[in-house]
C-alpha cells in the first residue's frame, strides 16, 4: 500500500511530459488500491495563478487523474516550513548564503573542484560574522543547509539503487520563499505521502530531500522516478516545442482516450486505459530511457 500525491506548479499548461508523469503516479497509487492526493505549489506568487491552476485540473479530470480529499496549498505553508528551518538552524544545520548565480557557477567550474553539476562549492559555509557582513553587502541571504557532503542511498523503483552526494543546498530563497526541497519533504509528511513518483531529471535532487527527511526525523518515502519526455533534438520538452499540451492535442483532432493511450504506450505500458493500466502495472518492466516526443503531421 502507498499513498501517492501529485504535485503540479500552475504556472501554465501541463505539457504531455507532465501529463504522463501524472498518469503514471495514478496508477502507481492504484495498483495497490491505495489514493492519489493533490498538491498545488504554488510557492511563488509571481508565477502561479488561479486560471493555470483550473485549466491544469480539467485537463488531469478528463484525462482520468483524479484525486483523494482536498489538495494541499503550498502557499498556506509558510508557518510550517519555517518551523522546519528553526529546528535545522537550532542545530546549527544551515548558513546563510550570500552568493549569486553567477558567483556560483563560476566557483563551481573552477578546475580544482570537483562537485557533481549544479552543486553549491561551499563558498559561504565558513564565514566569520565580519565576512558575513561585508559579503552581505545590502543583498538578502538565502539560507543553506551544512549536508556537508553526506553521501546517501535509496533504491528508486523503477531506476534502481542511488547513490548520490548531498550538497549544501538551498532551504529558503533570498526572497524569503522556502525552497523547493525543504517544502516538499514537510508537505509529504503532512499528507500522509507514502510513494512520490516524478521526472527522472529530478533522480540527482532525490538525496536531498532523502537527507532532509532523515535530519528531520520525517517518516520514510519511497520514490519513483520516471522516464523523461523530450524534443527531437533530445532536449527536455517544453512548452515552446508546440503540439504538447491537451488544448493544442485536441486541435490536431485527439481525443483523451488517444492521449492517454499514446502516453501509456510511450513507457512502454501497453494499455489503452488507466484502469487497464492498473491491472497489468508492473514498474519493473517500464522504459528507462527518455522518451522523444513528435507529431505526425
Ligand atoms: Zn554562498
Amino acid at each position: 500500500m502507498a499513498v501517492g500525491r501529485y504535485a503540479p506548479s500552475p504556472t501554465g499548461d501541463l505539457h504531455v511530459g507532465n501529463l504522463r508523469t501524472a498518469l503514471l503516479s495514478w496508477v502507481f497509487a492504484h495498483r495497490s488500491g491505495d489514493e492519489l492526493l493533490l498538491r498545488i505549489d504554488d510557492l511563488d506568487p509571481r508565477t502561479s495563478s488561479a486560471d493555470h491552476e483550473h485549466q491544469q485540473l480539467a485537463d488531469l479530470d478528463a484525462l482520468g487523474v483524479t484525486f483523494t480529499g482536498e489538495p494541499l496549498r503550498q502557499s498556506a505553508r509558510s508557518t510550517a516550513y519555517e518551523a522546519a528551518i528553526e529546528a535545522l538552524d537550532s542545530r546549527g544545520l544551515t548558513y546563510p548564503c550570500f552568493c549569486s548565480r553567477r558567483e556560483i557557477r563560476e566557483a563551481a567550474s573552477a578546475p580544482h573542484v570537483h562537485l557533481p553539476d549544479g552543486a553549491y562549492p561551499g563558498t559561504c559555509a565558513a564565514l566569520s560574522f565580519a565576512e558575513r557582513e561585508q559579503r552581505a553587502d545590502g543583498r538578502p541571504a538565502a539560507v543553506r543547509v551544512r549536508a556537508e557532503a553526506a553521501h546517501v542511498t535509496f533504491v528508486d523503483r523503477v531506476y534502481g539503487r542511488q547513490r548520490v552526494l548531498v550538497d549544501d543546498f538551498v532551504i529558503r530563497r533570498n526572497d524569503g520563499v522556502a525552497a523547493y526541497n525543504l517544502a516538499s519533504v514537510v508537505d509529504d509528511s503532512e499528507q500522509g505521502v507514502e510513494e512520490v513518483v516524478r521526472g527522472a531529471d529530478l533522480l540527482d535532487g532525490t538525496g536531498r530531500q532523502v537527507w532532509l527527511r532523515h535530519v528531520l526525523d520525517l517518516p520514510y518515502v519511497a520514490h519513483a522516478h520516471v522516464p523523461l519526455m523530450v524534443n527531437t533534438e533530445g532536449v527536455r520538452l517544453a512548452k515552446r516545442d508546440g503540439d504538447v499540451t491537451r488544448r493544442e492535442l485536441q486541435d490536431l483532432g485527439w481525443s483523451d482516450e488517444r492521449i492517454v493511450r499514446t502516453l501509456l504506450h510511450s513507457v512502454g505500458v501497453m494499455s489503452s486505459s488507466l484502469t487497464e493500466a492498473v491491472e497489468a502495472f508492473d514498474p519493473d518492466a517500464l522504459v528507462t530511457e527518455p522518451t522523444v516526443w513528435s507529431v505526425e503531421g
